[in-house]
């Protein structure tokens, strides 16, 4: 991979920063860190769980860096920070992506500074982030300057280092649907503690690799992201009951033809579809006055269904949507979720891309595969998540999720309200035969649980043994 090491300069532009003095003249082994640690270090055999307590891990050393130095100094001192380094941001992700019993959990939550805008060799006017910053900042730092990115989910406390090198997907205005897609440089620390400085201007292939790595070749500490003057979006919500999972399947896409972006949060098992047609609605950067103080209400209500899994008591009542139709800045609707104590209804899902074409197919046989569970374990997932996503060309989207080359995709994602749940457990596990062996799905390391090897094949070239944990070791091939 072409690359450029940096030294004393930010990765990506002038900010002074902790770099090494002199990287050509380093190598990989147990050298002395160019600088001592100074963030913060636990080393007393602490867990750390994810967001959902679902996932837990017990590393040998965590440590939250302060500075690009700090995150260089551990991953060039291999005594006393034990393979493998793996970072972690907010540690949302539902799957052991986040686990690394006995090495270095590395969180970047402290790395969080948005450095300003910029326009890059391209002439792209991009934002440039550190990796630890959550989404919602972010947002609302470019809608106080009249600008956003398209990929506007829902979730606000993601960080931008785990979701420019993972998988992530939304119904986005004028958008891929994956946040990687904006992404246009990254600066990472490398397995020999360099920071390296890569950008799609540079080197495209090398660039895109990256993008799809996990983590797995390098730590990010910072990156640029494509920025546009921010526009409004209007949502108009209906509900729909389908007497087949075919007819239900046939009456979403004819919805979603007539928008610009379509998302529903579907109750399979009773066939009922919460549709939201999305479409553009010209320029704006906050949420239009006359759309309060409902939309308040909306946001409020749809951050409580998230934050609870989608939790509604089998009571398709309580679904009904507060507006019908209603202009916001989408922005605005990035919600940050509190961390759930173990007693608390809260969101766990499987993720699964499809290619549009299978609809019906992907529809008809959750469905039965539902129907089915549900005889006999007396159990259905509360709903099941609708996003589409733009695929770009594959050289862009090289591996992984959305690599098929140009066309549409959606991932049709069950979701439950206890992660712990021994029946939902079970659902998930089954499912993922049906999901990914028969019906082709793809699933992601960090938001389909339950995989085993040969469920997804990560290439060998993305990964180096310093970042490599045995989660993903056993997706190597
Ligand atoms: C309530 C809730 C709502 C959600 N809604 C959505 C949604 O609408 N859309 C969506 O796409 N996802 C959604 N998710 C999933 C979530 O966005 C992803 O799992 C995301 O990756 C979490 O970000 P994080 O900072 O918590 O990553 P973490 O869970 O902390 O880390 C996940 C992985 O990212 C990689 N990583 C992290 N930091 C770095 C770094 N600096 N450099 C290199 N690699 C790194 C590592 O592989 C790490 O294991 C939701 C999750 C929850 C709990």
């Amino acid at each position: 991979m072409k690359v450029v090491i940096l030294s004393g300069i930010s990765a990506l532009g002038n900010n002074p920063i902790n770099a090494i003095e002199n990287p050509a003249s380093t190598t990989t082994g147990n050298q002395p860190a160019p600088i001592p640690f100074q963030g913060l270090l636990e080393n007393e055999g602490k867990i750390y769980s994810n967001w959902g307590l679902s996932k837990s891990t017990k590393p040998a050393v965590y440590v939250e860096p302060i500075s690009y130095g700090d995150v260089q100094a551990v991953v060039k001192d291999t005594r006393l920070f034990p393979t493998p380094v793996s970072p972690v941001g907010s540690m949302l992700s539902v799957t052991p992506t986040i686990s690394n019993d006995g090495g270095t959990l590395l969180c970047t939550l402290k790395l969080d500074e948005i450095i300003g805008l910029e326009k890059d060799e391209k002439g792209r006017r991009v934002v440039r982030v550190q990796a630890g910053c959550r989404l919602k900042k972010l947002n609302l730092w470019l809608q106080s300057k009249g600008l956003e990115i398209p990929f506007q989910s829902e979730i606000g406390d993601a960080t931008v280092g785990s979701v420019a090198v993972g998988d992530t997907k939304d119904s986005s205005l004028d958008g891929a649907g994956f946040f990687s897609a904006g992404v246009t440089a990254i600066s990472y620390v490398n397995p020999n503690g360099e920071i390296c400085a890569i950008s799609d201007s540079r080197d495209t292939l090398s660039f895109n690799e990256f993008k799809c790595s996990y983590g797995l070749l390098g730590i990010v500490v910072e990156c640029c992201v494509e920025v546009r003057p921010a526009s409004l979006c209007t949502s108009k919500y209906s509900l729909h009951q389908s007497k087949s999972p075919e007819e239900l399947a046939e009456k979403i896409t004819q919805l979603r033809k007539e928008c610009d972006a379509f998302f529903a949060f579907v109750i399979l098992d009773k066939l009922f579809a919460t549709c939201d047609q999305r479409y553009k609605a010209g320029p704006g950067s906050v949420t239009p006055i006359e759309s309060q103080p409902q939309f308040n209400k909306l946001r409020l209500a749809k951050r409580s269904a998230i934050q609870h899994g989608g939790y509604h008591g089998q009571n398709t009542n309580n679904l009904q949507p507060l507006v019908r139709e209603i202009t916001y800045s989408r922005a605005d609707l990035v919600n940050e979720y509190w961390r759930p104590s173990a007693t608390e209804n809260r969101l766990d899902f499987q993720y699964y891309e499809h290619d549009i074409s299978k609809i019906k197919a992907v529809f008809s046989q959750s469905h039965a595969f539902t129907k089915e569970f549900e005889k006999k374990h007396s159990f259905v997932p509360n709903a099941w998540a609708l996003y589409f996503i733009n695929r770009p060309e594959s050289k862009m989207k090289p591996h992984g999720l959305y690599s098929t080359g140009p066309g549409v995709s959606f991932s049709f994602d069950p979701i439950f309200s206890n992660p712990n749940d021994p029946n939902w457990r079970l659902f998930a596990r089954e499912y993922n035969n049906l999901a990914i062996k028969t019906l082709g799905g793809k699933p992601s390391p960090i938001q389909t649980q339950w995989l085993r090897p040969g469920d997804l094949i990560i290439p060998k070239k993305l990964a180096h043994p310093r970042f490599t944990t045995n989660y993903y070791l056993q997706f190597l091939g």
